[in-house]
C-alpha cells in the first residue's frame, strides 16, 4: 500500500460525518488544478489567470485531505478540475488513493475530464483501481467542438474514449445543454453513445462564472424540453436510482441506455445531499450555490498531524446549509454565484 506522505497505511474510522439536517457526508468532489488546456466558453474565460502553484494544495496535502475525509466516512471520492489530468504527476495521487480502495475504506474512485489526456492515462487510471469516468463532450461536429471548448480538438477526445473503453474503464458521457447549440444533435448523441454502450447525461448551463459578451439565459435549454423531445420518440422509464446529487435517470425502453438530467437550477435535489467539494487550494464548500466555505488548508498545514483538520471539516460540515438559491424563474439569474466551475469543480 502506498502513501504519499509515507505514513498511514490504515485507516481507523472516526465517527461519521452528518449535518444539521441530519445527511450523512459520504461524497467528496476534489479539484486538483484550476488549469486546463481548453477554454469552454460556459466555464472559463479566454484569458485566464491561474492560480500561483504555492496556492495550491500539493499531491501529499491531498492525500492527507482525502485521507482524512475518507477515515470520516466518506465513500467516494471524483477527482475534478479544471482538467485533472494535466496536473504534474497526478497519477501518483491517484496511485496511492488506491490503499483506501484496496481496505474498502473508499468504495469508488473515480474521475471527470474533458478527455483530451486519456489516451495517455487510461490503462494507469484503471490499474490505480479507477473503475468509470465521466467524459464532457457536448457536440459530435468538430467545428462547433473547437468552438465551444475554445482550445479543444475532437479526434483528440474521441481517440481519449477508445482507450478509456480499451483499458475497461466505463465510460459516460456528460454534455452540456445548449440551445441553439447542441439542441439537434439530441439524437445524433443518444445514438452514438448507444453504439458504444456508454451512459450520457445532459446538464443545465448553470449560472456560474462569466461568459463575458455570451449572455447565459440566451443559452439556457431547459431538460423539461430536451425530455419531452426525447419522449417523442422514446418510451421513457423513470428509474428510482438516486446519487444524492441532482441527476435523476430515465431509461429508453426501445434501447435499454439509461439518460441522465442534471438540473441544479429545476429541481430541488438539496434533501438527499451528500456532497460536499474542495478546491484545489484546499477550500471546502458545503454546497455548489452557495458562497460559503471553510478553509482546510491553514488547519494543514499548521499542523502534521490531522486533529486540527478534522476539528475544521466537522465544524464545516456543521454549517451545510439545507439548500441553495439558483433561480430562473424570473428571467434574471437570481443567487448568480461569483465563481468558475473550474474553482469548484462542477
Ligand atoms: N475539465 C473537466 C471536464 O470538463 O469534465 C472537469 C471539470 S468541469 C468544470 C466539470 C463539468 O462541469 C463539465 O462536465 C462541464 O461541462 C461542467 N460545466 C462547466 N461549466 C458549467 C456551467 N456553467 N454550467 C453547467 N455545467 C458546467
Ligand atoms: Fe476545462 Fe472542463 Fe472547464 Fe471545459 S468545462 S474549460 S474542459 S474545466
Amino acid at each position: 500500500m502506498h502513501s504519499l506522505s509515507g505514513m498511514d497505511t490504515t485507516i481507523s474510522r472516526t465517527a461519521p460525518l452528518i449535518d444539521p439536517f441530519a445527511r450523512a457526508i459520504s461524497y467528496l468532489r476534489v479539484s486538483v488544478t484550476d488549469r486546463c488546456d481548453f477554454r469552454c466558453v460556459y466555464c472559463m474565460s479566454e484569458n485566464m489567470t491561474f492560480l500561483p502553484k504555492k496556492e495550491l494544495l500539493t499531491l501529499e496535502e491531498l492525500d492527507r485531505m482525502c485521507s482524512t475525509f475518507i477515515r470520516m466516512g466518506v465513500e467516494k471520492l471524483r477527482i475534478t478540475g479544471g482538467e485533472p489530468l494535466v496536473r504534474r504527476d497526478i497519477m501518483t495521487f491517484f496511485r496511492a488513493m488506491t490503499r483506501h480502495l484496496e481496505a474498502g475504506a473508499l468504495k469508488e474512485l473515480t474521475l471527470t475530464t474533458n478527455g483530451s489526456q486519456l489516451q495517455r492515462f487510461a490503462t494507469d487510471l484503471r490499474d490505480a483501481g479507477v473503475r468509470r469516468v465521466n467524459v464532457s463532450l457536448d457536440t459530435l461536429d468538430e467545428k462547433k467542438f473547437a468552438e465551444i471548448t475554445r482550445w479543444g480538438r475532437l479526434p483528440q477526445v474521441l481517440k481519449g474514449i477508445d482507450a478509456a473503453q480499451a483499458a475497461g474503464l466505463r465510460v459516460k458521457i456528460n454534455a452540456v445543454a445548449l440551445k441553439g447549440f447542441n439542441e439537434d444533435e439530441l439524437f445524433d448523441l443518444q445514438e452514438w453513445c448507444a453504439s458504444r454502450d456508454m451512459d450520457l447525461t445532459f446538464i443545465e448551463v448553470m449560472p456560474m462564472g462569466d461568459l463575458g459578451n455570451e449572455d447565459r439565459l440566451d443559452q439556457y435549454w431547459s431538460l423539461k424540453d430536451l425530455r419531452a423531445r426525447l419522449a417523442e420518440r422514446f418510451t421513457l422509464i423513470d428509474l428510482a436510482e438516486r446519487t444524492g446529487g441532482p441527476a435523476r435517470y430515465v431509461q429508453l425502453q426501445e434501447t435499454g441506455q439509461k439518460i441522465g438530467f442534471i438540473t441544479p437550477l429545476t429541481h430541488n435535489f438539496c434533501e438527499s445531499c451528500n456532497r460536499v467539494r474542495l478546491t484545489c487550494t484546499g477550500e471546502l464548500y458545503m454546497c455548489l450555490g452557495q458562497e460559503d466555505m471553510a478553509d482546510l488548508r491553514a488547519p494543514l498545514r499548521a499542523s502534521t498531524d490531522d486533529a486540527m483538520l478534522e476539528d475544521a471539516i466537522r465544524a464545516a460540515i456543521e454549517r451545510k446549509p439545507k439548500g441553495h438559491d439558483f433561480d430562473y424563474s424570473r428571467q434574471k439569474v437570481d443567487g448568480q454565484v461569483s465563481r468558475h466551475m473550474s474553482h469548484t469543480g462542477g
